[in-house]
């Protein structure tokens, strides 16, 4: 019998979403078709996120207690915290820059009027957040009671938790040896799981675009067409060019081979617009197809699920500027500035779930006295937009695995 591979499927899977989605589009929305192709698509999407969101909080501890235990064994755990924080910070403020740029040359939302909106903001009633509460909020999240982080799933607590429980393993010395074997198998075990969900990845992401096409407002789409447009080009740019070449330059990989290890994790995120629920697909890619070490990539990938999301950061400062535009309020060089230090924590606070910018960008529009009322505009376009930032960012939690393996090896 013929056997495709997963790889294969996975393209096939998009193929047929996005052109089965134009095909529903045409169709008059009320039909039976429409609807049962929708029901069916919404149970296969869910049951293949639910079955990522399953593996993923058991991957994240047992990942990132092995990967600590291992390296801090072998004397390297201060240099990969480095490399990891300076990759991660570095590129995040290369997004920015770059959406700042983009949007002061393009200045997006001119020309519109926010009277055009009214009817969208209203009965929106955005959550205050200012940079003081976001900041204690943030730090509250940092540690939890490990029990309930792992049932709840906060991904933040966890990482923290098991980042100290892994140095603790190696300071106690030999007498944890049995845990830590123990911790070991676990994880091979759950990356089996992880290997047998992804055989539903064509399916689900099949289902994930359909529903994607489907669900877009052109009215709103044609509106807001020059920042949708400069949004993407900004994140693909980031993605497509300035990743590409911090990954070349350090290691040598060419962008083609990193696809190819890479695409069942990018197309992922794509289609689920989660960078959580896409982890153990990022992990498994870095590990078995771009043969980074577990020590290496079982702590940076889902350390950066959770932190390091260039193209949220890029989008927080582009919507920033976009948003100031449309209700006509120059900002100027200091306050630039605080919406380019804001937006790198609303993208460090932010979770990796789908249209998690959104929320902590709150923050960055009440810091400089802008309405966060207007992201009410927004929200219509945002699962689109949340498509190609959500890619790049876990773009840069591989490239960011790359990078720290070759420069703790350098001498
Ligand atoms: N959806 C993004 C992610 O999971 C976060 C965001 O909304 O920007 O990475």
């Amino acid at each position: 019998m013929l056997k495709i591979s997963l790889n294969m499927q996975i393209l096939v899977g998009t193929l047929a979403g996005i052109l089965l989605g134009l095909g529903l589009v045409m169709l008059d929305r009320d039909s039976s078709i429409s609807q049962n192709s929708l029901y069916i698509a919404n149970l296969i999407s869910t049951l293949f996120i639910d079955l990522l969101k399953m593996v993923l909080v058991p991957l994240v501890f047992t990942s990132i207690v092995v990967g600590v235990a291992n390296l801090r064994a072998h004397q390297q755990i201060n240099r990969v915290w480095l490399a990891t924080l300076s990759f991660f910070a570095l590129t995040m403020i290369l997004a920015i820059m770059l959406g700042l740029t983009v949007a002061n040359v393009f200045r997006p939302g001119e020309g519109l009027q926010i009277a055009m909106f009214q009817d969208a903001m209203q009965g929106f009633e955005a959550k205050q957040m200012s940079l003081r509460d976001f900041f204690a909020h943030f730090l509250h999240s940092l540690f939890m009671n490990p029990l309930a982080a792992l049932a709840e799933g906060h991904i933040l607590a966890i990482v923290i938790f098991a980042l100290l429980l892994g140095i603790a393993m190696v300071v106690g010395g030999e007498r944890y040896r049995n845990i830590l074997i123990l911790m070991k198998e676990f994880l091979e075990l759950i990356l089996m799981l992880v290997g047998w969900i992804m055989r539903l990845a064509p399916l689900g992401i099949m289902a994930l675009l359909l529903q994607l096409i489907v669900a877009q407002d052109i009215t709103l789409l044609t509106t807001l067409i020059k920042f949708i447009v400069i949004v993407i080009g900004a994140t693909l740019f980031h993605g497509l060019v300035i990743l590409p070449l911090a990954l070349y330059l350090t290691t040598r990989m060419t962008p083609l081979r990193f696809w190819k290890g890479a695409r069942e994790a990018l197309i992922t995120a794509f289609a689920t617009s989660s960078s959580a629920a896409t982890m153990p697909v990022t992990l498994r890619c870095v590990e078995q197809h771009l043969h980074v070490e577990p020590d290496v990539a079982g702590f940076v990938v889902p350390l950066g699920t959770t932190i390091n999301m260039d193209g949220t950061a890029l989008y927080e400062a582009v919507a920033a500027l976009f948003i100031a535009n449309l209700v006509g309020v120059e900002l100027d060089l200091t306050q630039q500035l605080i919406v380019f230090l804001t937006a790198m924590l609303a993208a460090i606070g932010a979770p990796g779930i789908p249209s998690a910018g959104m929320v902590t960008m709150v923050m960055v529009l009440q810091s400089v006295g802008l309405p966060a009322e207007a992201i009410a505009i927004l929200l219509p376009i945002d699962r689109l937009l949340d498509t190609f930032r959500t890619m790049v960012n876990v773009e840069g939690d591989m490239i960011g695995s790359l990078v720290v393996q070759k420069w703790i090896k350098s001498p």
